[in-house]
């Protein structure tokens, strides 16, 4: 008996150390609530996050919940009865999530806001997210600087108008971006919406759905433009892009001599790489995923291990309730000229995943 009790210790010890290594994340685990696999860069920030809280010691509960609010809402109640150690949370709709957070807050759980701002809760501590408003004057700059090399000679430009989920805060932010260079050219007469659909309420596109701006692009393309031309798309996502691009293509845009008309994206998702570099899509803006996962994970380690979280701004980010303490990281305007630098440069990509 004494025998086996030696040899069952040794092994217990044994098996001990065997399984130390898994012990290198015993600092904890972060839940990490993401809104949908649909576009690949909300896959890459979940698996950079992942990467880098195990390297910092931590282990990690990825959820994503394929834009349906319900079901990330059950994701994150469930994270928080598993009493994780905090919750990181990019939001599908950013004013639902109040009453979890309370229950967050009440067992100490700390909050971050994952480059979409959760609204109207106060139990948000940090908020992780680029220059978003500068993300829309990126689109907007680039989109009339495509006009001016592809439409020297045409005036007023003709430009329709899409604008993001508005569910989601930043939608506003790239739209009031966007606005701020488009709208004095709209004044001056040398930008024409010949819809007349402007502002959020009108050119917002719900869950940011591609099939949905495609659909829209249709019906503008056969109200207003049956004897005139488009030159000018704002689109503020590669998702919605490619879906725009798609129905401009089915009348003819971009074949025949009839060229295809200036359309912006965001997140430079492989397709519309692809499309850019086939002369279809003009450009996008490139947020590097890896650098939010840094940010954010050291906002967890700083508010776990003791340490002041890394912020740059105190005033932009109003959730309705309290200006979250935020990080912006920079984004990059990304289109034929420099795509190479920028995204196989920085090792984002590599030349085969987008040639
Ligand atoms: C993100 C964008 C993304 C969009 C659609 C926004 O909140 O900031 O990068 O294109 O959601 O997923």
């Amino acid at each position: 008996m004494k025998l086996l009790s030696t040899g069952l210790s040794a092994l217990i010890i044994g098996v001990g150390l065997f399984t130390a290594p898994a012990f290198a994340q015993d600092k904890g685990t972060i839940g990490i609530a993401m809104p949908t696999k649909s576009s690949a860069r909300w896959i890459s920030d979940g698996n950079s996050m992942v990467e880098q809280f195990k390297a910092a010691g931590y282990a990690t509960d990825l959820q994503y919940a394929e834009d349906d609010i319900p079901n990330q809402l059950a994701q994150i109640e469930n994270m928080i009865t598993k009493e994780v150690d905090a919750l990181v949370i990019a939001a599908i709709d950013g004013t639902t999530l109040s009453n979890a957070l309370a229950n967050a807050a009440a067992l100490d759980i700390p909050v971050i806001a994952y480059d979409r701002l959760i609204r109207d809760s106060g139990d948000v501590d940090y908020y992780a997210t680029f220059d978003n408003f500068k993300v829309g004057v990126q689109q907007a700059s680039s989109l009339v600087s495509g006009l001016e090399a592809r439409y020297p000679d045409v005036s007023p430009w003709n430009v329709e108008l899409f604008g993001g989920s508005p569910d989601d805060n930043n939608a506003y932010f790239f739209y009031d971006g966007a606005m701020s260079v488009l709208q004095p050219l709209i004044d001056s007469g040398k930008i024409s919406v010949k819809s007349g659909q402007l502002g959020m309420d009108t050119v917002g596109t719900l869950r940011w759905d591609g099939a949905v701006a495609q659909a829209r692009m249709d019906n503008l393309l056969s109200a207003h433009y049956t004897d005139a031309t488009v030159q000018g798309v704002l689109s503020p996502y590669d998702g919605l892009s490619i879906g725009i691009l798609s129905s401009l293509k089915g009348v003819g845009y971009g074949s025949g001599g009839q060229p295809m008309p200036i359309v912006t994206g965001q997140d430079a998702e492989v397709p519309s790489v692809k499309s850019i570099l086939a002369g279809e899509q003009y450009s996008t803006v490139f947020k590097d995923t890896r650098e939010l996962a840094r940010v954010t994970v050291g906002m967890v380690q700083a508010l776990l291990e003791g340490g002041e979280p890394e912020i740059n701004d105190t005033k932009t980010y109003d959730n309705g309730v309290k200006v979250v303490p935020s990080y912006l990281l920079e984004p990059v305007s990304v289109d034929e000229s420099n795509w190479e630098e920028i995204l196989i440069g920085s090792g984002y990509y590599t030349k085969d995943q987008v040639q």
